[in-house]
């Protein structure tokens, strides 16, 4: 199958968060599997990427967009990563959605209307790279959302020529992609898909609205939240026409990366391990405990966070049981960046418990990799959490992860306390700070007993999170997604 996966953020060339490590691992996995798998992402500034690179495509202006250029390299997991190039749009300080000073681009519906729009392009008899055409365009989050748009509209305009399927994935329903609606005029969505039965959400346009309405199939990277975002309560506004198009819509959980996150190879770690062997987890935590200043005790109880900081994560959460966790001779080590107010609070508590808190403000690899080694336990109090993928990590790192129960969280982590000998971690009773107390306090009582906690940890680490099974799941959905586009048979493409 050829498969075009469109995306705003790919590891390790440009990551804000979990979108891209997927980015990274799915487009691997299926092109071992035998696909033929082009990733599409803008050429940012400092993006650098090493492999074989073949002819450029020029893209000529159109609408609102200058002329940009398309780059192929053939990257060493099999994947060709498509670079798009756009210097006025895209060469700029700042990360993939904001600018130097944490601002949204100002220009982020053009910017991110270009990339959708180079998607569903490579997806028609127009594609621009001569002899490649997608058979199905897989796009991730709002910033993607008008690529099935587009799609759909060359679909009508062309009827007899073949068009491909289209995929989109809900990484985080909270960021809906939503602009003014004269935007809608530069980005040529026609006027009767700009109403409530298309892009329009509460007046404006929503990107991801467009990714809802015209894709042939939708993900989202649990079962548990795809669940939930049909719901009044997690659904954020969205779960109305979510329900209506329940049929096309399906859960599948993200896998983890064994290249990047295996404690027993993990180059990033100055001590490694593994179940049989957790001597070196032990060296972790000491070298954790030098490297961010904390008290260098073997017999304090180390517990971490690795976030964005934001009330989705529940950091006022972890911050409301700080006091009563450090009384109890425990340490907090966080790593993260996110909101101002969040980060000082951290930064006073760090300051106001110097041996037992430390905080680090920051986007941090190295120092994440050392975290979830050497910490005992793992907080991820999320109020909301689409899938989740440090409480996947910290179990492969035997560091039992404490988790709201909510999302992916349910989906992958399963309770000690409920289920002593098949427990990986501490689901909480519910997403709130009595929830995080009362699991707080059972890891606590668990840690103590060694011969309790090495079975959690054993059971942690012998959780598998691969992406094969997944990738398979996306491709059954990429099957029925081209027969919806009516391109194909259940069967296959
Ligand atoms: P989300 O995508 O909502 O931010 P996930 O748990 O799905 O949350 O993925 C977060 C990813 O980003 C993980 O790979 C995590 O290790 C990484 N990460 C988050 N914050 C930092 C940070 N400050 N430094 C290094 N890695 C981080």
């Amino acid at each position: 199958m050829n498969i075009l996966f469109v995306t705003p953020e790919c590891a390790p060339y440009v990551k804000t968060g979990g979108l891209g490590d997927v980015s990274a691992a799915l487009p691997a996995t299926l092109a071992a599997l035998g696909h033929d798998v082009h990733v599409l992402m803008p050429a940012y500034q400092g993006v650098k990427v090493e492999g074989e690179i073949g002819a450029g495509v020029d893209l000529p202006p159109w609408g609102p967009w200058p002329a940009a250029h398309l780059v192929p390299v053939k990257v060493d997991s099999g994947v060709t990563m498509l670079l798009l190039t756009c210097p006025s749009l895209y060469q700029r300080p700042g990360g993939p959605y904001v600018d130097a000073s944490g601002r949204d681009h100002h220009d982020n519906a053009i910017r991110f209307g270009l990339l959708a729009r180079i998607a569903a392009q490579l997806g028609t008899a127009q594609s621009p790279l001569r002899g490649w055409v997608a058979d199905v365009v897989h796009a991730n989050d709002w910033p993607c959302g008008l690529a099935p748009l587009y799609l759909a509209q060359s679909r009508l305009a062309s009827p007899r020529e073949t068009t491909a399927a289209s995929v989109m994935t809900i990484h985080n329903l909270a960021f809906q992609g939503t602009f003014d609606m004269w935007t809608a005029d530069p980005l040529g969505v026609p006027g009767h898909w700009r109403g409530i039965d298309g892009v329009e959400f509460w007046g404006q346009l929503s990107m991801l609205k467009a990714g809802i309405q015209f894709a042939d199939a939708i993900t989202t990277v649990s079962p548990t939240y795809a669940r939930e975002i049909q719901t009044q309560e997690h659904g954020i506004g969205f779960d109305g026409i979510l329900r209506a198009r329940s049929a096309r819509l399906r859960g599948i959980l993200n896998g983890i990366d064994p290249k990047v996150w295996d404690p027993a190879r993990d180059a990033l770690l100055p001590h490694r391990f593994s179940r049989d062997d957790l001597q070196g987890k032990a060296a972790c935590k000491a070298a954790l405990q030098a490297r961010v200043g904390l008290k260098a005790e073997a017999g304090a109880m180390l517990f971490a966070v690795v976030s964005r900081i934001t009330p989705q994560k529940g950091i006022d959460l972890v911050l409301e049981n700080l006091p009563r966790l450090v009384a109890s001779g425990a340490q907090l080590v966080v790593l993260g960046q996110g909101e101002p107010a969040l980060q000082q609070a951290l930064r006073d508590a760090a300051e106001q418990y110097p041996k037992q808190v430390a905080v680090t403000v920051g986007f941090d690899e190295g120092l994440a990799h050392l975290i979830e080694a050497g910490a005992d336990a793992f907080l991820m109090p999320s109020r909301f959490e689409p899938c989740g993928l440090n409480q996947m990590y910290s179990q492969a790192y035997g560091t039992p992860p404490i988790v709201a129960p909510v999302g992916g969280l349910l989906d992958s982590v399963t309770d000690a306390s409920a289920d002593p000998a098949r427990g990986t971690g501490f689901v909480m009773t519910g997403a709130d700070s009595e929830g995080l107390a009362d699991a707080l306090a059972r890891a606590q009582r668990a840690w103590r007993e060694p011969r309790q906690w090495q079975r959690i940890q054993a059971n942690a680490m012998a959780r598998h999170f691969g992406w094969e099974d997944s990738a398979r799941q996306y491709l059954e959905v990429y099957r029925r997604a081209a027969v919806e586009a009516g391109r194909g048979t259940a069967g296959g493409l």
